[in-house]
């Protein structure tokens, strides 16, 4: 395994370290609200597919070798920098949003809407570490299918999700999510 390969799967640990103990609580929570849709699901399943299980036969196995691709070392060690980056706001958006946190749509009982930390200046940072993550993908797994696959599912989940989201989150919080969205970007913040 080369040291790109490496690295990713190294942020992939990090991540589940990062995510374990939220996912462990949160089943204790009652939910008042759940919106997921089939679709969301197939695109959820997609997404593990993209992220985990495709570089996972990347990596094990030669069977993806054949659409191999070699970029210079500095491309890789950009892509280092970029999932660098996404594993330290993935980090600080768990830490700030909590147990508000679901891998779906979800409202709990007493759920609290989070403008502080890093949703202060962004309504989405962990959709902005995913988006640094898929970009960092095909710089670090130098294959056309093991690197690419993650950010096609990603972009046609990004924009059916953020919608969702934010029409959930107006439906829940009304005015007070209206103006937390005035002065906040999506992924960038507004300046
Ligand atoms: N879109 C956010 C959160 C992703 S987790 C991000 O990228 O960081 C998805 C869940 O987060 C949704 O089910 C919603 O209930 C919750 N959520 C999203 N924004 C929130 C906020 N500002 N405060 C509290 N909960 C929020």
């Amino acid at each position: 395994m080369d040291i790109f390969t490496a690295v990713y799967f190294v942020a992939i640990v990090a991540e589940i370290i990062i995510r374990a103990p939220l996912n462990r609580r949160r089943k204790q929570e009652k939910m008042s609200e759940r919106r997921v849709s089939s679709q969301e699901q197939i695109m959820l399943g997609l997404l593990f597919l993209g992220m985990f299980l495709v570089p996972i036969i990347y990596a094990a196995s030669s069977w993806l070798d054949f659409a191999n691709y070699t970029l210079p070392a500095w491309a890789g060690w950009l892509g280092v920098l970029l999932l660098a980056g996404a594993v330290l706001v993935f980090w600080r958006a768990h830490a700030d949003l909590g147990l508000n946190w679901s891998p779906s749509l979800e409202i709990r009982e007493k759920h609290e809407l989070i403008t502080r930390g890093i949703y202060g200046t962004i309504r989405h940072p962990m959709y902005a570490s995913q988006w640094l993550w898929v970009i960092a993908q095909p710089l670090l797994l130098q294959n056309w299918i093991a690197g690419f696959l993650n950010l096609l599912v990603f972009i046609l989940f990004y924009f059916l999700r953020v919608k969702a989201e934010e029409q959930m989150m107006l439906d829940s919080f009304g005015t007070e999510y209206q103006e937390y969205m005035k002065r906040t970007g999506r992924i960038v913040p507004k300046l």
